[in-house]
Formats: structure tokens, C-alpha cells, sequence
């Protein structure tokens, strides 16, 4: 490998796994215990979500948000219905068709969004504009939180998009790749931006928060988890040393680890916007809700940047998107926007 390049703000999911996830795999790594998600570890990591969210809700854990995500839309929906996402989606723009996929073809539709956020009027247009049986039926509303492009719903806004959807009859599925740093971002509590607000089913996301691989789909409305292991078996993610996974969940969401890392993580995030913004010809291109920061940089600061060995994505958003992730250090981002001023030696 070659070890000029860094990655550290290229991906949330570029970082190692942190500390705490580490030593809760080392913690679970004794005797025998019973598999596919009969062990008591689980079942208090699955309690603990439980707490966490004030509700009864029903808890699965999967192997990444690609799977989350498509299978429990499809667990939403019919082959004959559709889904609305807003066109910067990551089920719509990253997942490979795996949401139309695992649900035997329900349609993804593209409402217009700003600053990744849904546009309620769109939501509506694309819900009535068509009411024929030619057309899929809207059955599902995705939304993501933190956005893809870092911003994060108010609980307002979560509310008004969910009072539509259920004026239509319609689901709301959250992809919370990144939610604890959109719950770190605000002062919300965890009920108040999901079922509170009317979501029913929540993606959430533990990678690129800190853990080894693993997401929890969390059911606020229990009826729409039926049968949902069989979808997780059927689809190779039901994972048969579940103790693994949900060793590390029991330990993040315990003594608030997940909001050390995620509010660690969006602080740096702000800190990187402040001095990038404050070179001349850079423009921060949306407001720093989480851990992403999108930034117009001039051609030079970015041929710079790379020959410092930066790598970042620029294909996402516009711009160029940098994330900050648990593992992310202030001596990072002073060295990226030193580097993105000087050239190398
Ligand atoms: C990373 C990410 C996912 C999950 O992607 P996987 O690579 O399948 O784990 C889902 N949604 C969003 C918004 C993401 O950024």
C-alpha cells in the first residue's frame, strides 16, 4: 500500500473500528454461546434499544446500510408500489438497485430536495399527480438523517414529512447511515426525530459511526417487522455470531459512547469548515449540521491538496465532500488546511 495517500477525510467508513466496539468484541470473545441471535448479549443490546428509543420497538442487526436499507423497504412495500427518496438519496443513488431489487420491483421515485432535505411540495406532486392503476402506488417515504449532503432535519421538519405521508396512507423509512451525528447535532432526543415524529421503521447506522460492520433496523411499528429475520436470512445477512455485533451495540449505546464519537466527529467537521472557508476562493457549500463538509475548492488548492496526498470524493454533492469520522484528530484537519495553503516541500 502506499502510505502517501491519506484517506482520513475521505469517507466516514475510511477509519479503523474505535476502542470501545473494539474491546466489546474482545469482551464477547469467550465459550459458546447459542447462535443467529439467540444469546443473551443480544437480547440486551436489543432491550437497550428499547431504552434508548422510550418505545417497544423491534431490532435487527444487519452487515451494512445497503441491506438495511433495501430490505426493509421491501418489507414496506409490494412489488406494484413505489417509494419517494430525494434525488441525492443513497438508496436511490448508491445502492446498486438493491432497494427495487429485494422488493421484487417497487419503483424508486425522485422528489427534488434542498440541501438533501426532501421537498415536501415535490413529495406531494409526485404522490397526486398520477392516481390510475398505471402508475406504482406510493407506499413508502425515505428520508435521510444526517442527509447525504450533512445537513440534519429538524423534528419539524421529520413531522410535517411524515403527517404527508400518512395523509396518503404512505410509510416513513429513515436511513440513519449517519443518525447519531444527526442526533448529536441537534437536542432532540432519539424518540422525538423518529417514531415521535411518525417514522416507522429506522435504519441505523453503526460503521461508520465506529463499530465493525453492522447497522440495526430498528421497527417502531411492529407489524411491519413480520417475518423480517427471514428477509435478513434469505438475503445472507443474518449474521450466526450475532453476539459479535450486538456486543458492540450494548457497548456504544451504554455511557453514551455514541454521542463521544458522533459529537467529536461534527465538531471537527466544523472546525475543518471554519478554516477551509477562510481561504480565499473557498466556499462552504452547506450548512455544517453532522460530520460532511462540502467545499468549493479552487483547481489549485485541490491539485495541492492531492499532491499532499489527500484523497476526498468530489463527485458527491458538488464540490468536495470531506468527512470526519471518531477517529478524526484536531492535528488532522489543522494539517489538511495547512496543506491546502501551502505547497509541498
Ligand atoms: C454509507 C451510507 C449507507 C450504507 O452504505 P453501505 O456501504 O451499504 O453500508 C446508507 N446510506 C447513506 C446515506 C450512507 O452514507
Amino acid at each position: 500500500m502506499n502510505t502517501e495517500f491519506k484517506y482520513h477525510f475521505a469517507s466516514d467508513n475510511t477509519s479503523g473500528i474505535c476502542p470501545e466496539a473494539w474491546q466489546a468484541l474482545q469482551e464477547a470473545n469467550t465459550g459458546y454461546h447459542p447462535s443467529y441471535g439467540a444469546d443473551t448479549i443480544t437480547a440486551q443490546a436489543c432491550e437497550t434499544f428499547r431504552q434508548f428509543f422510550e418505545t417497544d420497538c423491534e431490532v435487527f442487526f444487519v452487515f451494512n446500510g445497503t441491506a438495511a436499507n433495501s430490505l426493509s423497504l421491501a418489507s414496506l412495500c409490494q412489488s406494484y408500489h413505489s417509494v419517494i427518496c430525494s434525488d441525492v438519496a443513497h438508496v436511490e443513488t448508491d445502492e446498486c438497485g438493491a432497494p427495487e431489487f429485494f422488493s421484487n420491483g417497487s419503483k424508486l421515485l425522485t422528489a427534488k430536495s434542498s440541501l438533501g432535505k426532501l421537498d415536501p411540495t415535490d413529495v406531494e406532486r409526485l404522490i397526486t399527480h398520477r392516481s390510475n392503476l398505471h402508475y406504482p402506488r406510493p407506499r413508502a417515504l425515505s428520508l435521510s438523517q444526517s442527509t447525504e449532503l450533512g445537513t440534519v432535519y429538524r423534528p419539524g421538519e421529520i413531522a410535517g414529512l411524515c403527517g404527508l405521508a400518512k395523509q396518503y396512507g404512505m410509510h416513513v423509512h429513515m436511513d440513519g447511515a449517519r443518525f447519531f451525528n444527526a442526533l448529536a447535532g441537534g437536542s432532540a432526543s432519539p424518540a422525538d426525530i423518529t417514531w415521535r415524529a411518525g417514522v416507522n421503521v429506522l435504519c441505523c447506522g453503526g460503521t461508520k459511526l465506529g463499530m465493525a460492520v453492522t447497522e440495526a433496523v430498528v421497527f417502531f411499528d411492529k407489524a411491519l417487522a413480520r417475518d423480517f429475520e427471514y428477509r435478513c436470512k434469505q438475503a445472507g445477512q443474518l449474521c450466526s455470531k450475532m453476539r459479535f455485533i450486538s456486543a458492540q451495540w450494548l457497548r456504544i449505546l451504554t455511557d453514551n459512547v455514541w454521542q463521544t464519537h458522533a459529537a467529536r466527529a461534527n465538531g471537527l467537521a466544523r472546525q475543518l469548515a471554519d478554516g477551509l472557508g477562510k481561504i480565499p476562493g473557498v466556499q462552504i457549500l452547506y450548512p455544517v449540521d453532522a460530520n460532511a463538509v462540502f467545499a468549493k475548492l479552487p483547481d489549485p488548492i485541490k491539485v495541492r491538496l492531492k499532491s499532499h496526498g489527500w484523497q476526498f470524493y468530489s463527485f458527491i454533492g458538488g464540490g468536495s465532500r470531506l468527512m470526519c469520522s471518531w477517529a478524526t484528530t484536531q492535528a488532522d484537519v489543522e494539517s489538511f488546511i495547512v496543506d491546502a495553503i501551502h505547497d509541498r516541500e
